[in-house]
């Protein structure tokens, strides 16, 4: 069983600042943004790190990349650019173990790798 403060938000018993939301994604705030704009989207499913992503669930990474690319055209963010990060297990620093996409922009992130 895999209960996070993640499923916490999508069944509303904790606030958050949603931002988009269909059937399959959630998108909120970051409660410690680490840029100007801090979303991070989450799949209603319950999957807890990117290992346990399944292939014939290959789609749920593609529903919050297109989520998240057609949050920054909504806001007018997608031509000066932004970076998607999922964060994997102890060494990638993921601290919330259902997955989730961070989207960061909102200026200049400095050059990754
Ligand atoms: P991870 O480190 O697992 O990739 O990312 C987890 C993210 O969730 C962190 O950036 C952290 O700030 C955010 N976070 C943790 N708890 C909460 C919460 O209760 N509400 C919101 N909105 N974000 C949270």
């Amino acid at each position: 069983m895999s209960d996070t403060i993640f499923h916490k938000i999508i069944r509303r018993e904790i606030p958050a600042t949603i931002v988009y939301e269909d059937d399959g994604i959630i998108a909120f705030k970051d409660i410690a943004p680490q840029a100007p704009i801090h979303i991070l989207f989450v799949p209603k499913v319950t999957v807890p790190t990117l290992n346990d992503v399944q292939p014939d669930q290959a789609e749920i990474i593609g529903r919050l990349a297109v989520a998240a690319a057609n949050y920054a055209k909504r806001e007018g963010f997608a031509e000066d650019g932004y970076r998607i990060v999922m964060n994997c297990n102890d060494h990638g620093g993921q601290t919330v173990f259902q997955i989730h996409m961070h989207l960061l922009a909102g200026g200049p992130l400095g050059r990754f790798g």
